[in-house]
Order: structure tokens, then C-alpha cells, then sequence
């Protein structure tokens, strides 16, 4: 495969698989995303696999994927084909996201990672995957302790305990608190009301996205879609309120409720069979192979089988030993990994930037530790600082506490908004500490 060639399969804003590498500032980057548990000599060998032929800089995005950097047009198909030879389950179409846990988590009401095989076994009898925007994904929530409330997607179907049992909760264009709501549906016609959304967006053409749909026609192709597919009808009441929407108004509570007990996915989790799992965060969402396999070999001397990429940045351990658990902890808290939800490194979101991003006009990544530590005392689960090496705003185009964007003059500064708001100061890369505590003091004070 040549250069050439990568870049021609490649166009702006796809995904990059195994076969389709991206070209960046620090060479050819692939993503792969899991499905399930990976046996841990897997894991191991694809951190070995990255050292040899990439870069060895491994990073868990936001979504749970896994993102192999450094590759170049020589090495990327002897990485694709060791990674092949591991036989590692992998999404190679629209990508279907279950919850971290689904099928082991014994708090969940509905078996999320069942339901989206069979969603991708659908998938698969169709043409949808070559009609879809690359970025088109599903997200299918088992109703468990640890949720995709936070994670975004075009269509997304949500376990809820009923009067009747369980049921579905369809909504399209967003997390949890953003998507619209479309009803309810059962259970066994998740796959269906699913299937028929994902045409209504293909129907639109090949960059489609449902929030776009959305915002161009209104919600009524996609209601209409589902319409003999819903619970609860969606009978415009005299005021225009509908039942429909009442009813899910009040699930909307049940939801904002189910927030608060939902954990976070750093920590640790007892499993159905009272093994346990532990969620593990990178860093600003990157380390390095060698310290993965460090980490896997400790997995297996605590008892564990496997690892999943769950979003958030986090590796969740599977199937770990009671007795074991804090050997892991302390060997993954000495290799730099965040083993604590309350870690301030958590809250600071960092893309790449220079070197590794060709676009980047400052070192994001690289100064991420230093801000981290400066603006500790704000940060809680509640504020996040954004570093992005550029306007696009990859690693996290919702608003941020304070968003700080690399421009060919240094650093503009965001207060509360995301990459495509006006700044409020703009301050060289030098100067960053001092403008963060400025920033710092004056949030603590208007707390006061
Ligand atoms: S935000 Fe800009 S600098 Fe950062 S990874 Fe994306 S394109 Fe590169």
C-alpha cells in the first residue's frame, strides 16, 4: 500500500480501520474498536504489534476505540496483518456500542452487547454500512450501573424498567441528556426501530448525520418511521403536548435519577459471577505500549482474563480476583495510569497536537500534566479544561469550563463554550499559567 494510496481510500472525517489508515502528523494512525473481551495475550500482542511496526503510542478515545499511531505505508499492512492473525473481534461496519460491561454487569436489565450482535448481523444483509457517513454509530444501553449516557451517537436505544417490563427507549442525535426522543419500543423490536432510522439517515446521503436531519426537517421522518413500532403512540394532545411525550418527559426524570447512582467507569465493579472488573484511564487518553503490556502482565498476575476499551478514555480489567485487585491498582498507579475517578487529570481533555498532529498549532498533549496540575483545585466532575491543537476541536467538540485553542499566534482562551466560540483572550503558549490561575481565581471567586 502506498502513500498515495492511503490517502486516496481515506477522505476527511472517516474512520480509520485496519485497512483504510490515517494520515497524520506522526505518520499513519489505525483505529480499531473492540467488541467484548479480549483475551489479555491478544491485548498483549497488539501492544507488541504497535511497538514493532508504529510509533508505540496507543490511545483510548473518548468512544472506546483503540488508536495505533506512527504506522507508515510499509508497516501498516504487516500490522493489519499481525492484528488479523489475533483474531481480536472488531466493529467493521457501523459501529455498534454496547455498555463497558454489558453481559457481566450484574445490574443491567437488558443484555446490551446480545442486542447489538444482532444488530450488526442485520446490518450486515444490507447495504446500509457503504450508503452511512463513516461516523454514523448506534449506541444500545443495557440499563446497568455503568451507562452510555455520556457517549453520542445518531441512534441510540436505552433499556428502561416498565410497569410492563423492559423496554427501549428510542432517541436519535446525541448523548443521553441531548438526543431526541423518538418513544418506547420492546425489546425484541430494538434491531427493527433501529434498522428503519439508520435508512431514514442513509436516505439523506453519504455524509448524512441524524443531528443534521434533525435540524434541516424536524423530527417527524423519524417518528414516522417507528410509528407502528411504538409503545406509547404519539397522540397529539389538544394544547399540542403529546402523550407521548408527557410520558417520556416523566421517564426523562427517571433517567435524571438514574444519573446519579450510575457509576463512573474508573473504579472497581463487581461482575455477575462476583469476579471483578476495574477501570483503568490514559492519561489524557494516550500511553505507550510498553507501559501497556506492563499493565497487561500485572492484569494477569491479579486474576484477570481480559480487557475491554470502554468509552471515557478507559480500559476496563475483566474478571479480576478479590484478594488481587490492589496489586493491580498500585502496579497501574506507578506506571502513570488514573485509577481514581477523582484524579484532576480526568477532567483535562488534551487531542494529540504538535508534533504529532499535522494541523496542530501547539504542543496540546505535552502541556496537558502541567495544566492538570495548575488548575487542580477547579476542576471536579463537573468543569473540563479542553486543549485543542486547532479550531476542529477533535477530542471534545461539546462546550467546555475553559477551552483553550492553538492558533498561528498562540493560544485563545474560551470561557465556557467549545472551539467555535469567540475567545476572550488570546495569550502565548508562555503565558498559559499565569491565564489559567487568572481564570482559576476568578471562577473560585464567583463561587464565593
Ligand atoms: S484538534 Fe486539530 S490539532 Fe488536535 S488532533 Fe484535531 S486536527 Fe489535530
Amino acid at each position: 500500500m502506498t502513500a498515495q494510496a492511503v490517502n486516496l481510500r481515506q477522505r476527511r472525517g472517516a474512520c480509520p480501520g485496519l485497512s483504510a489508515p490515517m494520515p497524520t502528523g506522526d505518520g499513519l494512525l489505525v483505529r480499531i474498536i473492540p467488541i467484548g473481551t479480549v483475551p489479555l495475550a491478544a491485548f498483549s500482542m497488539l501492544y507488541a504489534a504497535a511497538r514493532t511496526h508504529g510509533n508505540g503510542v496507543i490511545e483510548v478515545t473518548a468512544r472506546g476505540s483503540i488508536q495505533v499511531r506512527g504506522l507508515n505505508a510499509a508497516s501498516a499492512p504487516r500490522f493489519a496483518a499481525a492484528v488479523a492473525a489475533l483474531g481480536i473481534a472488531a466493529e467493521d461496519g457501523v459501529p455498534v456500542h454496547s455498555n463497558p460491561l454489558a453481559g457481566l454487569d450484574a445490574e443491567e436489565i437488558l443484555d446490551a452487547g446480545a442486542r447489538a450482535a444482532d444488530l450488526r448481523r442485520a446490518l450486515a444483509g444490507t447495504s446500509l454500512a457503504a450508503r452511512l457517513a463513516p461516523k454514523v454509530s448506534i449506541a444500545i444501553d443495557s440499563g446497568g450501573g455503568l451507562s452510555l449516557d455520556e457517549l453520542a451517537a445518531d441512534v441510540r436505544l436505552c433499556a428502561e424498567a416498565t410497569n410492563n417490563g423492559v423496554a427501549l427507549r428510542v432517541g436519535v442525535a446525541g448523548d443521553a441528556a441531548r438526543a431526541t426522543q423518538l418513544g418506547m419500543v420492546a425489546p425484541n423490536n430494538g434491531v427493527e426501530g433501529a434498522m428503519r432510522l439508520l435508512e431514514v439517515i442513509a436516505r439523506y446521503g453519504r455524509d448524512a448525520r441524524a443531528r443534521d436531519i434533525l435540524a434541516a426537517e424536524g423530527v417527524a421522518g423519524f417518528r414516522s418511521t417507528l410509528a407502528d413500532l411504538l409503545l406509547i403512540p404519539a397522540r397529539p394532545r389538544e394544547g399540542g403536548d403529546s402523550e407521548m411525550d408527557s410520558r417520556l418527559r416523566g421517564n426523562e426524570r427517571i433517567v435524571e435519577d438514574a444519573r446519579h447512582i450510575r457509576r463512573q467507569a474508573i473504579g472497581q465493579h463487581t461482575l455477575r459471577d462476583e469476579s471483578l472488573a476495574y477501570g483503568i484511564g490514559l492519561a489524557f487518553g494516550h500511553s505507550d505500549a510498553v507501559a501497556l503490556e506492563c499493565l497487561t502482565e500485572a492484569a494477569g498476575t491479579a486474576g484477570a482474563i481480559g480487557i475491554r476499551a470502554a468509552p471515557g478514555r478507559v480500559l476496563m480489567i475483566i474478571g479480576l480476583k478479590q484478594e488481587m485487585s490492589s496489586s493491580l491498582i498500585t502496579a497501574a498507579e506507578r506506571l502513570g495510569f488514573i485509577v481514581r475517578a477523582d484524579d484532576p487529570r480526568r477532567h483535562v481533555v488534551a487531542c494529540a497536537g504538535a508534533p504529532i498532529c499535522s494541523s496542530a498549532h501547539i504542543a496540546a498533549r505535552a502541556i496537558a500534566p502541567a495544566i492538570a496540575q495548575a488548575s487542580a483545585p477547579l476542576l471536579d466532575r463537573s468543569l473540563t479544561i479542553h486543549i485543542s491543537g486547532c479550531a476542529k476541536g477533535c477530542a471534545h467538540p461539546e462546550p467546555a469550563a475553559l477551552t483553550i485553542v492553538g492558533t498561528p499566534s498562540g493560544c485563545a482562551l474560551i470561557a465556557d463554550g467549545s472551539t467555535r466560540d469567540a475567545p476572550y483572550a488570546q495569550v502565548s503558549t508562555n503565558e498559559l499559567p499565569a491565564a489559567i490561575a487568572n481564570f482559576t481565581r476568578e471562577r473560585e471567586a464567583s463561587h464565593v
